[in-house]
Protein backbone atom coordinates (compact mmCIF):
# COMPACT_ATOMS: atom_id res chain seq x y z
CA UNK A 1 0.00 0.00 0.00
CA UNK A 2 1.30 3.87 -0.70
CA UNK A 3 1.67 5.79 2.24
CA UNK A 4 -0.24 8.49 2.86
CA UNK A 5 0.83 11.22 5.84
CA UNK A 6 -2.01 14.80 6.78
CA UNK A 7 -1.62 17.07 9.85
CA UNK A 8 -4.12 18.37 11.30
CA UNK A 9 -3.75 21.39 13.77
CA UNK A 10 -4.69 20.73 17.87
CA UNK A 11 -7.50 23.22 17.28
CA UNK A 12 -9.68 21.56 20.22
CA UNK A 13 -12.79 19.36 18.96
CA UNK A 14 -13.40 19.32 15.36
CA UNK A 15 -16.27 21.33 14.01
CA UNK A 16 -18.22 20.38 10.75
CA UNK A 17 -15.80 22.21 8.27
CA UNK A 18 -12.51 20.60 9.08
CA UNK A 19 -14.80 17.22 9.37
CA UNK A 20 -16.00 17.57 5.94
CA UNK A 21 -12.64 19.04 4.58
CA UNK A 22 -10.21 16.58 6.19
CA UNK A 23 -11.51 13.66 8.94
CA UNK A 24 -13.99 12.28 6.89
CA UNK A 25 -12.12 11.48 4.27
CA UNK A 26 -9.42 10.47 6.02
CA UNK A 27 -11.90 7.45 7.39
CA UNK A 28 -12.12 6.49 4.19
CA UNK A 29 -8.19 6.77 3.22
CA UNK A 30 -7.14 4.29 6.46
CA UNK A 31 -9.04 1.28 4.40
CA UNK A 32 -6.60 1.92 1.43
CA UNK A 33 -3.48 3.19 1.77
CA UNK A 34 -0.74 3.01 5.08
CA UNK A 35 -1.90 5.87 6.44
CA UNK A 36 -0.34 8.52 9.15
CA UNK A 37 -2.24 10.78 10.89
CA UNK A 38 -1.07 13.47 13.10
CA UNK A 39 -1.90 16.11 15.46
CA UNK A 40 0.63 19.33 14.64
CA UNK A 41 1.79 20.43 17.88
CA UNK A 42 4.24 21.91 16.69
CA UNK A 43 3.11 24.02 14.45
CA UNK A 44 0.83 25.83 16.65
CA UNK A 45 3.19 27.16 18.95
CA UNK A 46 4.24 30.43 17.02
CA UNK A 47 1.75 32.21 18.13
CA UNK A 48 1.16 33.21 21.47
CA UNK A 49 -0.55 30.35 23.65
CA UNK A 50 -1.71 28.75 27.20
CA UNK A 51 0.70 25.82 27.45
CA UNK A 52 -2.65 24.08 29.80
CA UNK A 53 -4.99 25.00 26.57
CA UNK A 54 -2.97 23.34 24.26
CA UNK A 55 -2.77 20.27 26.10
CA UNK A 56 -6.21 20.41 26.16
CA UNK A 57 -7.05 21.10 22.34
CA UNK A 58 -4.87 18.52 21.56
CA UNK A 59 -6.16 16.21 23.80
CA UNK A 60 -9.92 17.11 22.19
CA UNK A 61 -8.45 16.77 18.49
CA UNK A 62 -7.20 13.22 19.57
CA UNK A 63 -10.85 12.85 21.16
CA UNK A 64 -12.92 13.91 18.14
CA UNK A 65 -10.39 12.09 15.71
CA UNK A 66 -11.18 8.67 17.35
CA UNK A 67 -14.55 8.92 17.68
CA UNK A 68 -15.05 10.35 13.79
CA UNK A 69 -13.67 7.04 13.05
CA UNK A 70 -9.79 7.47 12.87
CA UNK A 71 -8.93 3.48 13.88
CA UNK A 72 -5.73 3.23 15.22
CA UNK A 73 -5.98 -0.39 14.01
CA UNK A 74 -6.04 0.86 10.94
CA UNK A 75 -3.49 3.82 10.43
CA UNK A 76 -1.17 5.14 12.88
CA UNK A 77 -2.45 7.88 14.81
CA UNK A 78 -0.10 10.27 17.19
CA UNK A 79 0.72 13.68 17.82
CA UNK A 80 3.87 15.25 16.82
CA UNK A 81 5.68 16.54 19.79
CA UNK A 82 5.63 12.78 20.59
CA UNK A 83 8.13 11.94 17.79
CA UNK A 84 11.05 14.03 17.95
CA UNK A 85 12.58 13.29 14.62
CA UNK A 86 10.68 15.68 12.93
CA UNK A 87 11.98 18.98 14.02
CA UNK A 88 15.47 17.40 13.81
CA UNK A 89 14.56 16.60 10.12
CA UNK A 90 13.54 20.02 9.74
CA UNK A 91 16.79 21.26 11.05
CA UNK A 92 18.09 19.45 8.27
CA UNK A 93 16.09 20.49 5.53
CA UNK A 94 16.72 24.27 6.85
CA UNK A 95 20.25 23.62 5.72
CA UNK A 96 18.68 23.32 1.74
CA UNK A 97 15.98 25.54 1.58
CA UNK A 98 17.19 29.30 0.06
CA UNK A 99 14.94 32.14 2.16
CA UNK A 100 13.73 33.35 -1.06
CA UNK A 101 11.42 30.12 -1.01
CA UNK A 102 10.08 30.67 1.93
CA UNK A 103 9.39 34.66 1.71
CA UNK A 104 7.44 34.22 -1.01
CA UNK A 105 5.16 31.52 0.68
CA UNK A 106 1.62 33.15 0.67
CA UNK A 107 0.81 32.46 4.60
CA UNK A 108 4.06 33.73 5.71
CA UNK A 109 3.70 37.47 3.47
CA UNK A 110 0.05 37.35 4.97
CA UNK A 111 1.07 36.86 8.80
CA UNK A 112 3.88 39.07 8.27
CA UNK A 113 1.89 41.97 6.95
CA UNK A 114 -0.48 41.55 10.12
CA UNK A 115 2.33 40.86 12.74
CA UNK A 116 4.94 43.68 13.93
CA UNK A 117 7.28 41.49 15.42
CA UNK A 118 7.76 38.01 12.84
CA UNK A 119 9.25 34.96 14.70
CA UNK A 120 11.42 32.63 12.39
CA UNK A 121 9.08 29.77 13.07
CA UNK A 122 6.34 31.22 10.96
CA UNK A 123 8.62 31.24 8.20
CA UNK A 124 9.83 28.08 8.83
CA UNK A 125 6.44 26.60 9.04
CA UNK A 126 6.62 25.22 5.29
CA UNK A 127 10.19 23.30 6.52
CA UNK A 128 8.59 21.37 9.17
CA UNK A 129 6.12 20.51 6.97
CA UNK A 130 8.51 19.03 4.22
CA UNK A 131 9.85 17.39 7.12
CA UNK A 132 6.87 15.99 8.60
CA UNK A 133 5.74 14.36 5.11
CA UNK A 134 9.31 13.09 4.38
CA UNK A 135 10.36 11.52 7.48
CA UNK A 136 7.76 8.41 6.44
CA UNK A 137 8.86 8.50 2.95
CA UNK A 138 5.13 9.42 2.20
CA UNK A 139 4.09 9.01 -1.70
CA UNK A 140 0.85 10.93 -1.04
CA UNK A 141 -0.69 13.82 1.30
CA UNK A 142 -4.29 14.57 0.64
CA UNK A 143 -4.27 18.56 0.10
CA UNK A 144 -6.88 21.55 -0.40
CA UNK A 145 -6.10 23.78 -3.28
CA UNK A 146 -4.81 26.28 -0.47
CA UNK A 147 -2.20 24.11 0.46
CA UNK A 148 -1.13 22.87 -2.85
CA UNK A 149 1.90 25.43 -2.55
CA UNK A 150 3.45 24.55 0.95
CA UNK A 151 3.40 20.33 -1.41
CA UNK A 152 5.25 22.13 -3.81
CA UNK A 153 7.39 23.40 -1.55
CA UNK A 154 8.04 20.25 0.38
CA UNK A 155 8.50 18.49 -3.44
CA UNK A 156 11.09 21.20 -4.12
CA UNK A 157 13.31 20.51 -0.51
CA UNK A 158 13.32 17.14 -0.76
CA UNK A 159 14.42 17.48 -4.49
CA UNK A 160 16.97 19.95 -3.41
CA UNK A 161 18.22 17.25 -0.47
CA UNK A 162 18.39 14.39 -2.98
CA UNK A 163 20.22 16.47 -5.38
CA UNK A 164 22.89 17.80 -2.95
CA UNK A 165 23.37 13.97 -1.51
CA UNK A 166 23.72 12.31 -5.12
CA UNK A 167 20.70 9.90 -4.04
CA UNK A 168 17.31 9.47 -4.37
CA UNK A 169 16.56 8.85 -1.06
CA UNK A 170 13.39 10.94 0.18
CA UNK A 171 10.45 10.54 -1.65
CA UNK A 172 8.88 13.26 -3.74
CA UNK A 173 5.49 14.01 -2.18
CA UNK A 174 2.39 14.34 -4.69
CA UNK A 175 -1.14 15.37 -4.08
CA UNK A 176 -3.82 13.19 -3.53
CA UNK A 177 -6.75 15.09 -4.47
CA UNK A 178 -9.90 13.22 -3.33
CA UNK A 179 -13.40 15.09 -3.21
CA UNK A 180 -13.85 17.09 0.54
CA UNK A 181 -16.64 19.81 0.93
CA UNK A 182 -15.59 22.82 1.67
CA UNK A 183 -17.95 24.24 3.50
CA UNK A 184 -18.68 28.48 4.26
CA UNK A 185 -19.69 29.22 8.21
CA UNK A 186 -23.13 29.82 8.92
CA UNK A 187 -22.82 33.57 8.10
CA UNK A 188 -22.70 31.85 4.58
CA UNK A 189 -19.71 34.52 4.21
CA UNK A 190 -16.45 33.21 5.23
CA UNK A 191 -14.84 29.74 5.27
CA UNK A 192 -16.48 27.84 8.70
CA UNK A 193 -13.55 28.66 11.83
CA UNK A 194 -13.56 28.84 14.77
CA UNK A 195 -12.53 32.43 14.96
CA UNK A 196 -14.68 33.64 12.90
CA UNK A 197 -17.19 32.03 15.36
CA UNK A 198 -19.60 30.45 12.58
CA UNK A 199 -19.19 27.08 13.45
CA UNK A 200 -20.95 23.63 14.77
CA UNK A 201 -18.72 21.83 16.55
CA UNK A 202 -18.61 18.20 15.30
CA UNK A 203 -19.71 17.61 19.63
CA UNK A 204 -22.21 19.71 19.69
CA UNK A 205 -25.51 18.24 20.81
CA UNK A 206 -28.80 18.67 18.68
CA UNK A 207 -30.28 21.27 20.46
CA UNK A 208 -27.08 23.56 20.22
CA UNK A 209 -26.86 22.52 16.23
CA UNK A 210 -30.30 23.68 15.99
CA UNK A 211 -30.14 26.96 17.64
CA UNK A 212 -27.23 28.05 15.05
CA UNK A 213 -28.80 26.52 12.12
CA UNK A 214 -31.77 28.26 12.87
CA UNK A 215 -30.37 31.62 11.97
CA UNK A 216 -28.01 31.10 9.35
CA UNK A 217 -27.95 32.59 6.27
CA UNK A 218 -29.86 31.14 3.17
CA UNK A 219 -30.18 32.46 -0.39
CA UNK A 220 -31.17 36.04 -0.01
CA UNK A 221 -33.53 36.14 -2.49
CA UNK A 222 -35.63 34.20 -0.34
CA UNK A 223 -37.39 37.18 1.91
CA UNK A 224 -40.83 36.12 2.04
CA UNK A 225 -41.33 32.00 2.32
CA UNK A 226 -43.46 32.57 -1.06
CA UNK A 227 -40.44 33.53 -2.86
CA UNK A 228 -38.59 30.93 -5.25
CA UNK A 229 -34.37 30.11 -4.14
CA UNK A 230 -31.17 29.06 -6.22
CA UNK A 231 -30.20 26.34 -3.77
CA UNK A 232 -27.00 26.55 -5.13
CA UNK A 233 -25.98 29.92 -3.73
CA UNK A 234 -27.74 28.56 -0.70
CA UNK A 235 -24.91 27.08 2.27
CA UNK A 236 -27.53 25.46 4.03
CA UNK A 237 -27.86 23.04 0.79
CA UNK A 238 -24.12 22.65 0.22
CA UNK A 239 -24.34 20.94 3.88
CA UNK A 240 -27.50 19.19 2.90
CA UNK A 241 -25.15 17.49 0.00
CA UNK A 242 -22.62 16.19 2.64
CA UNK A 243 -25.16 15.15 5.46
CA UNK A 244 -28.20 14.20 3.37
CA UNK A 245 -29.36 11.34 1.04
CA UNK A 246 -29.24 11.82 -2.61
CA UNK A 247 -32.73 11.44 -2.75
CA UNK A 248 -33.65 14.16 0.42
CA UNK A 249 -31.01 17.13 -1.69
CA UNK A 250 -32.77 16.25 -4.58
CA UNK A 251 -36.09 17.06 -2.72
CA UNK A 252 -34.08 20.28 -0.65
CA UNK A 253 -33.48 21.25 -4.25
CA UNK A 254 -37.27 21.32 -5.72
CA UNK A 255 -38.92 22.31 -2.98
CA UNK A 256 -36.01 25.53 -2.57
CA UNK A 257 -36.82 26.47 -6.46
CA UNK A 258 -40.52 25.79 -6.48
CA UNK A 259 -41.20 27.72 -2.79
CA UNK A 260 -42.64 24.96 -2.16
CA UNK A 261 -41.17 24.70 1.74
CA UNK A 262 -39.50 27.83 3.92
CA UNK A 263 -35.91 27.83 4.57
CA UNK A 264 -36.99 26.50 8.74
CA UNK A 265 -38.58 23.69 7.37
CA UNK A 266 -35.09 22.79 4.96
CA UNK A 267 -33.14 23.74 8.06
CA UNK A 268 -35.06 21.10 10.30
CA UNK A 269 -34.79 18.15 7.73
CA UNK A 270 -31.17 19.63 7.58
CA UNK A 271 -30.38 18.88 11.15
CA UNK A 272 -32.67 15.33 11.09
CA UNK A 273 -29.58 14.62 8.30
CA UNK A 274 -26.84 15.02 10.47
CA UNK A 275 -28.24 13.86 13.59
CA UNK A 276 -28.04 10.34 11.75
CA UNK A 277 -24.39 10.70 11.40
CA UNK A 278 -23.28 12.91 14.03
CA UNK A 279 -24.80 11.31 17.11
CA UNK A 280 -23.15 8.18 17.06
CA UNK A 281 -20.19 9.93 16.75
CA UNK A 282 -21.57 12.02 19.98
CA UNK A 283 -21.58 8.83 21.68
CA UNK A 284 -18.31 7.16 21.11
CA UNK A 285 -16.69 10.88 21.81
CA UNK A 286 -18.85 10.48 25.70
CA UNK A 287 -17.31 6.85 25.70
CA UNK A 288 -13.77 8.21 25.22
CA UNK A 289 -14.06 11.04 27.26
CA UNK A 290 -15.17 8.71 30.14
CA UNK A 291 -12.21 6.37 29.35
CA UNK A 292 -9.10 8.75 29.74
CA UNK A 293 -6.39 5.59 29.58
CA UNK A 294 -8.01 4.67 25.98
CA UNK A 295 -6.73 7.72 24.05
CA UNK A 296 -3.69 7.39 25.76
CA UNK A 297 -2.85 4.09 25.19
CA UNK A 298 -4.01 4.93 20.99
CA UNK A 299 -2.21 7.75 20.92
CA UNK A 300 0.90 5.75 22.89
CA UNK A 301 0.99 2.95 20.57
CA UNK A 302 0.65 5.72 17.77
CA UNK A 303 3.65 7.75 18.37
CA UNK A 304 5.68 3.99 18.76
CA UNK A 305 4.65 2.72 15.69
CA UNK A 306 5.52 6.41 14.14
CA UNK A 307 9.30 6.40 15.68
CA UNK A 308 9.85 3.28 14.14
CA UNK A 309 9.16 4.30 10.78
CA UNK A 310 10.66 8.05 11.71
CA UNK A 311 13.87 6.90 13.28
CA UNK A 312 14.90 4.51 10.47
CA UNK A 313 14.97 7.45 7.80
CA UNK A 314 16.34 9.77 9.86
CA UNK A 315 18.87 7.62 11.06
CA UNK A 316 19.26 6.49 7.31
CA UNK A 317 19.53 10.24 6.30
CA UNK A 318 21.91 11.01 8.94
CA UNK A 319 24.21 8.88 7.63
CA UNK A 320 24.29 9.90 4.07
CA UNK A 321 25.14 13.15 5.13
CA UNK A 322 27.74 12.20 7.37
CA UNK A 323 26.42 12.87 10.72
CA UNK A 324 26.00 10.74 13.73
S1 LIG B 1 -35.02 26.39 1.13
FE1 LIG B 1 -33.13 25.44 1.88
S2 LIG B 1 -31.73 25.52 0.16
FE2 LIG B 1 -33.40 26.96 -0.29
S3 LIG B 1 -32.64 28.95 0.45
FE3 LIG B 1 -33.83 28.02 2.11
S4 LIG B 1 -32.34 26.93 3.34
FE4 LIG B 1 -31.39 27.35 1.38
Amino acid sequence: MARVFSGIQPSGELHIGNYLGAVRNWVELQHRYESFFCVVDYHAITGSYEPADLRRRTRDMAVSLLAAGVDPEKCTLFVQSAVPEHTELAWIFNSVTPLGELERQTQYKDKSSRQESILAGILNYPVLQAADIALYKSELVPVGEDQVQHLELAREIVRRWNAKFGIDFFVEPKPLLTETRRIMGLDGRAKMSKSLGNTIGLLEESAEIWSKLRPAMTDPARVRRTDPGTPEVCNIYHIHRAFSSPETVEHVAQECRSAGWGCIDCKRVLLNSMEAELAPIRARAAELRASPELVNEALAAGAASATIVASATLGDAKQIMGLC
